[in-house]
């Protein structure tokens, strides 16, 4: 239809559009993508398309084992010779031939159960309202991962694998994957009862504990990552794209556990980031709401600020705020996000949801916007377990007082997103547009725990340091070389050049 206008407006003698376009100065790649989106933003169908194409710099608040579909579990489950509790709708461990138990391995062929058992691992169905009307979006989404628990033991290696293989689906170049670790166990079962309030005491009790317990992660790591990277082929002939996704690791520490656990926990997190570069960070999480983690908020707080001062090159990144009115008190919603910037010390806060609850909310959002702590923003996430989205999500509010901002996909797996669709949520729930996307994507990288200096001057997306202000120097190469943070966002540069260079 177009060729023949067009051709019909030649053969009239009638000057194209076109012609006259390009006498004006021709659109950069960035203005003629950013116009591309403008054109396309009413249509989900064509953004997926867009988006899912578009270079996504990092995903900095991602779950193992939240990342895996419930597809995968039950498969896993049934190659483990696990079982299907079915008055509970749990995975679960032999002997399959008890009461309410039937083998995982088949389930496949008995439809009704197998999608009985995928609503049980996942909120399927939650946000288009035919979740289980019998539980909230927050109990499911939480209890789930009880209830995959079994089949993700012994499988970390498929974990990674598969955490990067949707990576390179979305065109993320970087994950920085939560996780945990065996060797806790031993040292929350040490650490002993006592006065919760005496860190000096813990740590001197769980010091000599600590050598042992980091190098049996260190050696449990290699094995994963030795897993993962076979299962990608990555040190073959034709390595899967997985291969090219950085992954390092954000040790976190379960929040609803008793009081000297969680501190035995977070002294190994502390030490393992220390001694292991891929270690990358020290996080908590489980459900902020869980009473245990309401009760203990502000001593955990108090536990990481001092093992931060013991520890002062270890960053943070900590679930605050994925609360909102409702859920609890509202005294809870005053101080989390608050405390965990200003107490204990985090550079990136995961959610922050409740961020117009806390006191003095404009304070805190001038303080985190003047320090830089980003906001890890997961939108399919906070829609599912809490109703917060649309206009009620406080992303913009986030943007407009200069916080810096990620789109991050917290549980893609039990969730049932991937980071394609979040950007798309920030296109038609946000408004966000190609320009607001492109900082986010480089926010992914500067932002992140990636050690070694920034590319960028100033200004994510500025002007470049001094050193690579040409690209080939030599004195830019060196720069590169002393700097992962540098050669991923160099390398994002270039994917976007090159995505912006594809004609539309
Ligand atoms: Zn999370």
């Amino acid at each position: 239809m177009r060729v023949w206008a067009m051709g019909a407006a030649v053969l009239l003698g009638i000057a194209p559009a076109a012609a006259s376009a390009q006498a004006t100065k021709p659109l950069s790649p960035e203005a003629r993508t950013a116009a591309y989106l403008d054109r396309i933003a009413a249509s989900p169908p064509r953004l997926r398309i867009f988006l899912q194409a578009m270079p996504k710099g990092g995903d900095l608040h991602n779950h193992g084992g939240g990342s895996i579909y419930a597809e995968d579990f039950l498969r896993w489950a049934g190659e483990a010779g696990l079982c299907i509790a079915t008055d509970t709708d749990r995975i679960v461990d032999p002997p399959c031939d008890a009461p309410n138990r039937i083998p995982a391995a088949g389930l496949e062929r008995n439809y009704p159960r197998y999608s009985r058992m995928i609503d049980a691992i996942s909120t399927r169905g939650f946000e288009s309202g035919v979740g289980d009307p019998r539980m909230s979006g927050y109990d499911r989404f939480f209890a789930t991962f009880d209830a995959f628990g079994p089949a993700s033991r012994g499988n970390a290696g498929r974990t990674f694998a598969l955490t990067r293989e949707q990576a390179a689906a979305d065109h993320v170049g970087y994950v920085e994957l939560s996780t945990g670790a065996r060797a806790a166990m031993a040292l929350v079962s040490q650490v002993g009862e006592g006065d919760a309030d005496d860190f000096a005491g813990m740590l001197a009790k769980l010091e000599p504990l600590l050598p042992q317990a980091v190098a049996a992660t260190r050696a449990d790591y290699d094995a994963f990552e030795r897993d993962a990277a076979m299962i990608d082929g990555c040190s073959g002939a034709s390595p899967a794209p997985a291969c090219g996704v950085e992954m390092r690791y954000l040790y976190t520490a379960i929040r609803t556990l008793a009081p000297r656990q969680v501190f035995a926990e977070l002294a190994l997190g502390f030490a393992l980031a220390q001694a292991d570069p891929r270690f990358v960070g020290v996080n908590i999480a489980a459900p902020e709401h869980d009473p245990i983690a309401v009760r203990d908020y502000a001593l955990h707080m108090r536990m990481l600020a001092f093992l931060k001062a013991r520890y002062p090159a270890v960053r943070l990144s900590l679930h605050a705020g994925e609360l909102t009115l409702g859920l609890v008190p509202p005294r809870d919603l005053a101080f989390h996000i608050h405390d965990a910037v200003a107490v204990a010390g985090a550079r990136r806060i995961g959610h922050g949801v409740d961020i117009s609850y806390e006191t003095d909310a404009p304070a805190l959002l001038h303080r985190m916007a003047r320090e830089k702590v980003a906001v890890e923003i997961n939108l399919t996430s906070n829609a599912v377990i809490l109703g917060v989205k649309g206009t009620a999500h406080p992303l913009s509010l986030y943007r407009e007082a200069g916080v810096p901002v990620v789109l991050s996909t917290d549980d893609e797996g039990v969730s049932r997103s991937d980071m394609t669709n979040e950007y798309l949520r920030a296109v038609t729930e946000q408004g966000l547009r190609y320009r607001d996307l492109k900082q986010i994507v480089r926010n992914g990288i500067e932002y992140s725990f990636l050690p070694g200096a920034s590319l960028w001057r100033d200004r994510v997306g500025g002007a470049r340091v001094a050193a690579c202000q040409v690209i080939a120097a030599p004195a830019c190469t060196a720069f590169l070389a002393g700097s992962v943070r540098a050669t991923q966002q160099l390398r994002l540069e270039r994917e976007l050049t090159a995505f912006e260079a594809i004609p539309r």
